[in-house]
C-alpha cells in the first residue's frame, strides 16, 4: 500500500479521500447496470460523509465530462491508427460504443475526482473517529 496518502490512490481505488480505507461506492461490480452507482453515505471507517452539501456531486458532471472527452479524443485517434481510409460514422459509432461501455467508470470516476479536490487524506481520521 505504498501509494496511501496520494490522491490517485483513493480514485484508483474507490476508497474514501480522506481515510483512504473506507469504500465509496457499495457495489464492486462496476458495469453492473443498476449497482454501479450506489453509493456509500458516510466512510464506514472514519466517518466522513461524501456529499459534503445538496448537490454537491453536481460538478462530478463537469469532471466526468472532462473524461468522456479525453476518451473519446482517444478513441478517436485509435481508431484513425487502426484504420485509416474509413468513412467518418465508424468514428462516431466506435466512439458512442466506447462512451456507452465505460460510462460506470466515468461517472464513479468523476465522483471519486470531484470529492479529492475538497477532502484531502488525514492520516489520523480512522483513530479520530474512533476516539
Ligand atoms: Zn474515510
Amino acid at each position: 500500500m505504498g501509494l496511501k496518502g496520494n490522491k490517485l490512490y483513493s480514485i484508483f481505488k474507490g476508497k474514501c479521500p480522506v481515510c483512504h480505507e473506507g469504500k465509496v461506492f457499495k457495489h464492486k461490480q462496476v458495469f453492473h447496470p443498476s449497482k454501479f452507482d450506489v453509493m456509500e453515505e458516510r466512510c464506514s471507517e472514519c466517518g466522513h460523509k461524501y456529499e459534503i452539501e445538496t448537490g454537491f456531486f453536481y460538478g462530478a458532471m463537469y469532471v466526468a465530462y472532462a473524461l468522456t472527452v479525453a476518451i473519446s479524443v482517444a478513441t478517436f485517434i485509435l481508431t484513425y491508427l487502426i484504420y485509416s481510409e474509413t468513412p467518418y460514422w465508424v468514428y462516431i459509432i466506435n466512439i458512442l460504443l466506447v462512451l456507452v461501455v465505460l460510462a460506470p467508470i466515468t461517472f464513479r470516476g468523476g465522483r471519486l475526482i470531484w470529492m479529492n479536490f475538497f477532502s484531502s487524506y488525514k492520516p489520523d481520521a480512522i483513530e479520530k473517529y474512533n476516539a
